[in-house]
Formats: C-alpha cells, structure tokens, sequence
C-alpha cells in the first residue's frame, strides 16, 4: 500500500509512564504503516528532562511555534516523590506550564461522544468545548506564608500601592496577576472557535466579586465581542453569552450541550474534569492549545496513568484507552493536513477518527467504558488497538 505523504513535520513530544507505552504501539499500529510520518522529535520524559536540566521542553515549545503544529504526550510534573523515584536533582516545573507560558493562548477541550456511552448527565446530547485560558492566574502567582503579625501590601513600581491584610497571626497571601493581551487573545480565539463550530459562546466569571480583575475579563470579551464578532455571530445565528460563574455551572447541568465555554485557567482546569467524567471518561477527552499567532499542540486530557503503568512494570496486561491520545495524532495530523493542503492527511485523519469509534460502537472497549456502554469486560490496551487497525485497514 502507497504511505501517504507528508511535507512539513509535526512537533512530537513524547512523554512518561503508561502514556508513552501507548505512544509508541499507536504509530506502530495505527499511523507508521499508513502514513509516510515527518516529526521533529522532543523526549520530554522525565529522565530526558533531567539530563537536559529541562532545556528540552523550551525546545519543544520553540519548534511548535516554528513549526505551527504539536503532539504532546502527557508528562510528569514532579513533586516530593517524585524526586525521589526518578531521582531528580530539581523538582521541574509542569511541562505544559512552560509550554504554555511560552505559546500563550487557550486550550480547547472536547469530549469524543460514541452512540453507546450515554453521558452521565442525560440532557447532555451534544458535546461541550471548554475552552481554558491557559495563561498567568494562579499558576504563575506569588505566595507568601505570613509567619505572625505582620502587614501585607501590594505595591506598584509607578507608585500605587494598597493594604492587603493587618496579620494579627500567621496566614497566607497570594498576588496574582494577568495581560489584556492575553485575555484579549483568549477572548478572539474563543469567538473565533464558537464561530468555525457554529455553536454559541459562553463566558463566565466572577466579576460581581472581582469587580477589577475578573470585571477586565468581562469587559474585554465584551469589546472583543462588539467590535469584531457580533456581525459575524448574528449571521451563522449563535450568541455570545455572559453570565456569572456559578449560574453558568447550574445552566450547564440543566443544558443539552454544543456550545463553546469559556473559562478563567482555574475555573476550566477543575470544570474540564468534572466535564469529562459526566460525559464518560477522562480518556475520552481531547485538548488543543491554540496560541494567538496560529500554533496548536494537541493531547490527551488526561495524565500518564500511573497506577496501570506500575502494574505493566510488573508484567501485567493493562487496559488502557489510548483513544484520547489517539484523538491528538489525529488532531495534529488533520491540521498538517489543511495547513499543507494535504488532503489525503486529512482524510486519514478523519478514517483512523471512525475506527476507534467504530471499534467503541461495536462492543470493544477499554475497562474505563465497560460499565458505561454495557460491555461485559474491558480488553488490553493491544486487543483494542488492533481492532482499531483492523478497522482502518478497511476504510
Ligand atoms: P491520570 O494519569 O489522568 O490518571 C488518573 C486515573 O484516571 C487513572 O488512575 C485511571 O483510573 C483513570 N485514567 C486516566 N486516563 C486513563 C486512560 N487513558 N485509560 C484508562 N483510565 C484512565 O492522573 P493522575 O494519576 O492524577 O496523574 C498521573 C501523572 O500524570 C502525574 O505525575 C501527573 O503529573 C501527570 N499528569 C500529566 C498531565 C499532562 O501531561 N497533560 C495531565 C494530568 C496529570 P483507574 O486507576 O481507576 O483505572
Ligand atoms: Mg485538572
């Protein structure tokens, strides 16, 4: 069979644990026997980050801004324990908190819906996008542990300055911080999203509260909104709408689904879990990061899966879904496609797209959606990747 050709790579960053197992069988099984694959290739494992003191990830960033597009397998972002089992010299930061940083930009979140795994929340009949602003906030704040008594201020180098809190005992503190650029880029890419997926496009905040901070989030999606989108918006027939975030929590449980939401980076990290577990589960979860010049990096929603990890390190068979990370070759590969007028990509893209689903629909599942769908038992991540191949083999 004629492979199909590729011009330009895809950015591959590869990554840790069970994640990376399945990393390596899904090219060899599903993409490297029928795609002529180009990648500039980035090991952000663990132990690659150590021997690199962490160069290797601002790397990957730069390629994927070089490039246009990313494949990211998901990483450890290391704490106390870590340290110590991977016997690291310094506790590195979280890899998509630096590739982030460095890109700017929204991340895109979508569940993959199959006919058999209803939603555990029953009006939900349609998918819902969360879009998270993946800039500053409180992943970038500063934290200051106040031992006792004390007086905490926050201070501007152009003179103003203002009490925070008279300590009379020890407390905490925290000062964040965000850009009008990047709300304003978070805000156009959200317009931009709801646009090209003709749904409409919710935001929410707190700016009843947070009368400044979240009150300049508000504003500028309005301005944004006005300005450059509403025109636009009115002709596909889809509405912006704002609303405070904890009415937009209960509209959201009471909505049927197919719209875009916008969140605040805290508000979409903790809203895009509680998302993908009603609508089935986290590994069937796809996520993009969009930066304002055009890049995309595409992933998983979910971690390196650490427990089924341990249980093949000690020879067991493990049921895995690799769909989600599946989902992410596929979304980097169709944007490679379209960005090279490669239509075959694309075509593949959407081919390898229906066989997983189809693999799903048919009554093999991964152990996460066995109850769900109402299969007897999950296969091995293996089993369930060659029914996937087989599959394709005949689309
Ligand atoms: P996780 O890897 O997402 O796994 C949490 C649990 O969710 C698993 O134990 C498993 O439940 C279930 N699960 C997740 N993905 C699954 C899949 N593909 N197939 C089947 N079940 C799946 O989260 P974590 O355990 O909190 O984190 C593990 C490591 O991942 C951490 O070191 C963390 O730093 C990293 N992490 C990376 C990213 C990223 O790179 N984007 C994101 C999150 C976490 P059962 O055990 O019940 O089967
Ligand atoms: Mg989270």
């Amino acid at each position: 069979m004629n492979k199909i050709p590729m011009t330009t790579p895809v950015v591959e960053i590869d990554g840790d644990e069970m994640t990376r197992i399945l990393w390596k069988m899904i090219k060899e099984e599903l993409i490297l026997p029928f795609v002529d694959l180009k990648t500039e290739y980035f090991d952000l494992s663990l132990p690659n980050r150590e021997a690199t003191n962490d160069a290797v990830t601002l790397e990957a960033a730069k390629a994927v801004r070089r490039l246009g597009v990313g494949v990211k397998c998901a990483t450890i972002t290391p704490n106390a324990k870590r340290m110590e089992e991977y016997h690291l010299s310094r506790q590195y930061p979280s890899p998509n908190g630096t590739i982030r940083a460095y890109l700017d930009g929204t991340t895109f979140r979508t569940p993959i819906l199959t006919k058999n795994i209803a939603p555990r929340i029953p009006t939900w009949t349609a998918p819902i996008t969360l879009a998270r602003h993946s800039y500053g906030d409180v992943y970038k704040d500063t934290e200051y542990r106040a031992p006792g008594p004390c007086e905490v201020k926050l201070v501007s180098s152009d003179g103003w300055e203002k009490p925070v809190f008279s300590y009379g005992g020890p407390g905490v503190a925290l000062a964040m911080y965000n850009t009008d650029a990047s709300i304003e880029s978070f805000a156009r890419s959200c317009f931009a999203c709801a646009l090209e997926n003709k749904q409409d496009l919710w935001f929410s905040c707190k700016d009843t509260i947070s009368k400044i901070y979240d009150g300049r989030f508000r504003d500028i999606f309005e301005t944004v909104y006005k300005t450059d989108y509403k025109d636009a918006f009115e002709a596909a027939g889809i509405k912006y709408f704002y609303t405070l975030i904890d009415d937009a929590v209960a509209r959201v449980m009471r909505s049927s689904g197919g719209f875009v939401w916008a969140l605040k980076n805290y508000d979409g990290d903790v809203m895009s879990d509680m998302v993908s577990a009603a609508f089935g589960s986290l590994a069937m979860m796809t996520s993009v990061l969009v930066s304002p010049d055009g890049c995309f990096n595409y992933e998983a929603a979910h971690g390196t899966v650490t427990q089924h990890y341990y249980r093949r390190l000690k020879g067991e068979k493990t049921s895995t879904n690799p769909v989600a990370t599946i989902f992410a070759w596929t979304g980097a590969l169709r944007k490679r496609g379209e960005l090279d007028q490669n239509a075959a990509l694309c075509a593949f893209a959407k081919a390898l797209e229906t066989a997983c689903t189809d693999t799903i629909e048919s009554g093999v599942v991964t152990g996460d959606l066995a109850e769900l769908s109402g299969a007897k038992t999950g296969v091995t991540s293996e089993a369930f990747l060659s029914a996937i191949q087989k599959r394709l083999e005949n689309i």
